[in-house]
Order: structure tokens, then sequence, then C-alpha cells
């Protein structure tokens, strides 16, 4: 267990984020907005109050795994699995784990995707929670959980740093539990 602070009473942290949380307009192509979080990452008080505030909102989905999406996914996943006590495995692009791996294909709003996990990341019946640091579409998020239940695996949910509810993610993980410790 790593020490985080128990983040029951932190009633700024939220306008905190916001405020160190800076969006890029037009990265990485025209029209996006992109959130970078590297500001919080680079405050090691704010970073720990957030991945407090995270992992006991996450606390509840008691999940064995943490399954962290790759990239900015590890930054957060790897500290939530330390603190809940679960195994971490990563999520990748294809062609990046070295060992016998279970793929899967989706589309994207422009174009097609794939991930790759372990084949022995979890086994049949473990409880599987999925973190990224940004829910956008949930294109990405959905391939993860669709490879976890593929697998034989429960989604005990999903979390991440912060949800843009206006391009719909969450209403497309659907049953999912999704925590986010701020919607923009
Ligand atoms: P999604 O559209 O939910 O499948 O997001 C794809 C990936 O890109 C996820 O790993 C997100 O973390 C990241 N991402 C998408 N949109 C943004 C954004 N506006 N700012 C930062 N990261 C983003």
């Amino acid at each position: 267990m790593i020490p985080l602070r128990p983040a029951a009473a932190d009633p700024t942290l939220v306008e905190d984020l916001r405020g160190a949380i800076r969006e890029i307009r037009d990265f990485p192509i025209p029209g996006v907005g992109f959130k970078d979080i590297t500001p919080v990452l680079a405050s090691p008080a704010l970073f720990g109050r957030a991945l407090a505030a995270l992992v006991e909102r996450l606390r509840p989905t008691a999940p064995t795994h943490i399954a962290a999406i790759e990239s900015r996914g590890f930054l957060v996943g790897a500290p939530v699995a330390l603190a809940l006590d679960a195994a971490l495995a990563p999520i990748r692009k294809v062609g990046k784990l070295p060992f016998r791996t279970e793929r899967i294909d989706y589309t994207l709003e422009y174009g097609a995707a794939a991930l790759e996990v372990h084949a022995d990341a979890w086994e049949p019946g473990a409880r599987v929670l999925v973190i990224d640091d940004v829910l956008a579409t949930g294109g990405t998020a959905l391939a993860a959980c669709a490879l976890v239940e593929r697998m034989g695996a429960e989604v005990a949910g999903c979390g991440f740093l912060l949800s843009l509810p206006f391009l719909g993610g969450e209403q497309r993980l659907g049953s999912h539990r999704v925590e986010a410790l701020i919607r923009y």
C-alpha cells in the first residue's frame, strides 16, 4: 500500500485539478481540445491528492486486477493498482507485448485500431478495473472492456482522471460503472 492521503475531505480538489489541467487546442489534429495532464503529474501534492480521491472512488469496485491502457493510463493505473492491492496488467498497442497475447480490433471515429494484453494477464472470473487518464469517445475503454469479457473475466468498472461527457464515452460504456474525478 502506498501512502496516499485519504481524500474524504478535499473540497478544493476538483477546482485545483481544473486549474492545473491545460487545454491544448488543435492537438494532435485540428478540432481537438487536448487535455494535458502533465502539470498535474509535475505536482506530487496535486497528483497524490487526485490519486487518493480516485482510489477511494474505485475501492468499492473490489478489483483483483487493473487493466491500464497505453500510454497515459499507465501513469494512473500503476499507483491505483498498488493502492488497491490489485495485479497490474498493461493493455498495449499491437506488437509491444513480448509474451502470447489476446488482441481486439475496434473502430474509431476515423479508422481502425487494435489493442493487446498478455494472455495470462488475468484468469476467468477475475474482476478487472479498466484505467485511463481521459475518457473521450469511449472507443478505447469499450474495446478494453470487451477484451476483458472475451477472456472470461468481469469488468469491475472503469476509472479516469477526467471525462468529456459531450463526446459520448460514458453512454458508450453503457452498464459499466464509470468513475471520473472531473467532468468537463
Ligand atoms: P477515446 O476517444 O475515449 O477512445 O480516447 C482515446 C484515447 O485518447 C484515450 O486514451 C484518451 O485518454 C485519449 N484522448 C482522447 N481525447 C482526448 C483529449 N481531448 N484530451 C486528452 N486525451 C484524449
